[in-house]
């Protein structure tokens, strides 16, 4: 069967993920869900969810039967120290752990978001991505997933647009090296071949950060990576059709659980101390976390965990400032890719966001 190993939520305020969609023609493949956030607590087996209401007032937050379960509406108050935070805080600097607030929103929405420990996170980091979207209403938190899967939506109609421009892909060669004389990039290695830089060409390097430290060995660049791990099970569940198909999970090792035509997937983000589990625990525990939250009671089905070491760095306030101080490249180089966007978490609206920008940093 074919899995999409991308469990990805994109809300309705990414722009640039939708114009994207528009340019290669692939809005049709959307499907978008209201702005409501289903949760099940792991511990209670309470069921509840976040309904965002439109407009910038969150009047969702006002009635004890909209807002979370256990928190009264002073709670909501703690959102100020985020307007008020510095660069160097973390999440965790902000908010007091020992609250329901805590752990049913800001820790939820820190590792879905930043993929890091609130320990860790960048406080600033998440208020840019809340002023773009909780902030600004429900308008712009309509969950959008796409309707078969994001290869139909975002990779297949872009190759086709590039095909169509006349823009040739070399699959399965690996950029081995950079040879740059007088600060210049002049030739790219390839496994396979070799690409004469002219001096009228322009070079935009769009791989992962890991790179930048291989070929720019005196660039000082993050390190630290997280995991995002995901598990997905052989198993049909209906729901019904215009429902939400994503439950976050609290109080427990799942935290997102994505419902698929012929299966489900578990998401588990920040998930570095899974790293050196074995498939087969990780699929026992996982399962019967499964169990609780969807009432099923079926033995495991087969299942296939997939780990991506290195999802995203953590993007803790530390590593954003290295980021922000990668200034020395080549002349004729651009960088792009999720990370490179030092105010925006590593995403696919930034990623989108990076190549449009990266143009604009052409400056010679
Ligand atoms: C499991 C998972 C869940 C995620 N969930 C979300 C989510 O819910 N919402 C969201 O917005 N984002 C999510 N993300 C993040 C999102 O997928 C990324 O931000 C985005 O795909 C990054 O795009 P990119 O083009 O910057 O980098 P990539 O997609 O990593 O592209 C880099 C490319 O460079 C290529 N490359 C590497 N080395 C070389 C080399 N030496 N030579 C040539 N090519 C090379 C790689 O093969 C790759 O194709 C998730 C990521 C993962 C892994």
């Amino acid at each position: 069967m074919e899995i999409d190993n991308g469990n990805h939520i994109i809300l309705s305020a990414n722009q640039n993920f939708l114009n994207f969609c528009r340019l290669i023609n692939s809005e049709q493949t959307l499907n978008f869900f209201e702005p409501k956030f289903n949760f099940f607590d792991m511990h209670t087996k309470n069921l509840w969810s976040i309904k965002l209401n439109n407009g910038v007032i969150p009047f969702w937050i006002m009635k004890k039967s909209t807002r979370i379960p256990g928190t009264k509406l002073l709670d909501y108050f703690s959102l100020f120290k985020l307007f008020f935070c510095k660069e160097k805080n973390t999440v965790d600097d902000l908010f007091n752990k020992n609250t329901k607030l805590y752990n049913s929103f800001w820790e939820p929405i820190t590792l879905g978001i930043l993929n890091t420990q609130c320990n860790e996170a960048s406080a600033k980091l998440l208020l840019n991505v809340l002023k773009e979207t909780f902030l600004k209403g429900g308008k712009f938190c309509k969950i959008i997933q796409p309707k078969k899967n994001w290869n139909e939506t975002l990779i297949l109609p872009a190759i086709k647009y590039l095909k169509n421009k006349k823009t040739a892909i070399h699959y399965n060669t690996t950029l081995k090296e950079l040879i740059i004389e007088n600060n210049f990039i002049r030739k790219l290695v390839f496994s396979k071949d070799e690409i004469k830089i002219n001096k009228s060409d322009r070079v935009i390097l769009s791989t992962p950060l890991g790179l930048i430290g291989k070929f720019f060995p005196e660039v000082k660049s993050p390190t630290e990576n997280n995991t995002i791990l995901n598990i997905h099970f052989k198993i049909r569940i209906k729901i019904k059709k215009k429902e939400t198909p994503i439950l976050g999970i609290i109080n427990s090792l799942s935290h997102w659980i994505f419902i698929k035509k012929d299966h489900i997937s578990v998401t588990i983000s920040a998930a570095n101390k899974l790293n050196h589990y074995s498939s087969e625990d990780i699929a026992r525990l996982i399962w019967s976390e499964v169990k609780k939250s969807l009432s099923i009671k079926k033995e495991m089905p087969d299942f296939q965990v997939i780990k991506e070491k290195k999802a995203t760095y953590n993007q803790s306030p530390s590593n954003i400032k290295l980021i922000s101080n990668i200034k020395i490249l080549p002349k004729n180089l651009s960088i792009a890719g999720d990370w490179t966007q030092k105010n925006l978490p590593s995403t696919i609206e930034s990623a989108i966001l990076s190549g449009k920008n990266s143009l604009k940093n052409i400056t010679y």
